[in-house]
């Protein structure tokens, strides 16, 4: 029997940030080391160029590194791709595979993102496999259908609490200001929390489900607040060490 999972509190940097952002990644891990994190557990993606860089500063800390993407494949004639065994070697624990952003700018389907979270989970790596709804797909009624079949289509073989996590972040929430009400997201999490379970057992009472969306200090309590959310996925306040530990200061005390 899986007890209740341990939070997540995981940043998204997506395409921003040079050698001189190591400096903020730096006062996250100093901020986690020194509690601010709480009980919850911590992990920045950056862009591949700075993952090993960002794995050594975060090195023999409480904080992990992740990559935002992988390749299904583990290495071959792919230009300009980062596989996970590559993440993996570079010292990273986490990849976010299905982002919104890749499953729009690249036309990711459900079945390649079930790919590459099985290479992820084969290189060593826990999978953060991202779903949502798009705007039109919520005033339609049809937020749990569509999550409901990215998660089936998506999700990879023989997933266990320790290697995949999922991260709802309705597509309309992402870097808008807007969130969902809780009774909303409530609504999703309660409702994937039924899938993990009838995939992947009692393995699914344990799997992360992370909130994602406009994640700031201001909504974090109120969100991390609701039933079934397990921390949060975070983008654009996760440049700033300052606004990334206050949301992880939720878990304190
Ligand atoms: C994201 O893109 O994963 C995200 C949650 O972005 P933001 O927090 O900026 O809305």
């Amino acid at each position: 029997m899986t007890t209740r999972p341990r939070p997540l509190v995981a940043g998204n940097w997506k395409m921003n940030g040079l050698k001189a952002s190591l400096s903020e990644l730096s006062a996250i891990r100093d901020g986690v080391m020194a509690g601010g994190a709480g009980r919850a557990q911590t992990a920045i993606c950056p862009p591949a160029t700075l993952v090993m860089a960002a794995a050594d500063l975060a090195s023999g800390s409480p904080l992990a590194i992740g990559g935002q993407d992988c390749h299904a494949n583990q290495s071959g004639a792919h230009t300009g791709d980062v596989s996970a065994q590559m993440l993996k070697d570079a010292g990273a624990a986490y990849a976010i595979v299905g982002h919104s952003e890749r499953r729009t700018d690249h036309q990711e389907t459900s079945a390649q993102v079930k790919a590459k979270a099985e290479a992820a989970i084969a290189a060593g790596l826990t999978a953060i496999v991202c779903v949502g709804e798009s705007e039109a797909q919520r005033r339609a009624g049809e937020t749990l259908a569509v999550v409901g079949k990215q998660l089936e289509e998506s999700w990879p073989a023989g997933a266990a609490a320790a290697t995949l996590v999922i991260a709802y972040e309705p597509i309309w929430a992402i870097g808008t200001g807007l969130t969902p009400t809780p009774a909303d997201v409530a609504e999703v999490h309660d409702f994937i929390r039924g899938v993990a379970l009838r995939l992947a057992g009692a393995e699914g009472a344990g799997i992360r489900l992370l909130y994602g969306g406009s994640v700031k200090p201001s909504n974090a309590a109120e969100l991390m607040a609701v039933s079934n959310v397990d921390g949060a996925l975070i983008g654009g306040a996760s440049l700033k060490a300052s606004d990334f530990l206050a949301i992880a200061a939720v878990y304190k005390g």
